[in-house]
């Protein structure tokens, strides 16, 4: 599609975030399994059903428009999933899986904040007020999640993960000691 005015450019980056979200619908299970803390996996799980939420606010606003949600292919989040699934593939400690989950979640959410700040402007640009109504909802449940995932982090599993790094020192310096004897 030849993109000739800022509203092609706005239904353009629409289908990317229409694509990334229902690539994250996809995803977020296997990760929400994968976290080792309660909290963690409730807050995934929670941003899961938003998520799924996100991708009917878009539905919305393609009928509107009068124009399909599909046809393109979100490569970033392709990229950020791929990312997410290798570390779960990898041999990791279950001390620091927690905070490998939360450092890949928020990269998401970044993206998406950053998709759904320019999308609101264009929204807004285009006298599109129920739109930029929509999006700035879904804009705002990003930033919430992402700050869900910072006070997660902060409160409870970077201090797990940093423990845990101590007391392996500490069983190494000890063996060590019991080795000179
Ligand atoms: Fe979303
Ligand atoms: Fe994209
Ligand atoms: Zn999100």
């Amino acid at each position: 599609m030849k993109i000739n005015t800022l509203q092609d450019l706005y239904i353009e980056e629409l289908r990317d975030i229409y694509n990334a979200e229902t690539q994250l619908v996809k995803a977020l299970p296997k990760v929400a399994q994968a976290a080792t803390s309660d909290e963690l996996r409730a807050a995934i799980e929670d941003h899961l059903e938003q998520t799924k939420e996100h991708v009917e606010r878009l539905d919305q606003i393609f009928e509107s428009l009068g124009a399909a949600s599909k046809g393109k292919k979100c490569k970033a989040m392709e990229g950020l999933v791929e990312e997410c699934n290798e570390l779960l593939d990898e041999d990791i400690a279950e001390s620091v899986l927690d905070a490998a989950l939360i450092a890949a979640c928020q990269r998401v959410e970044h993206y998406e904040m950053s998709v759904y700040g320019t999308l609101s402007t264009f929204a807004k640009l285009l006298n599109r007020e129920d739109d930029a109504d929509l999006l700035g909802q879904t804009l705002d449940e990003e930033k919430e999640a992402d700050e869900t995932l910072t006070d997660i982090a902060e409160s409870t599993i970077n201090a797990e993960a940093e423990q845990a790094e101590e007391s392996e020192e500490e069983e190494k310096s000890s063996s060590k000691k019991s080795n000179k004897k």
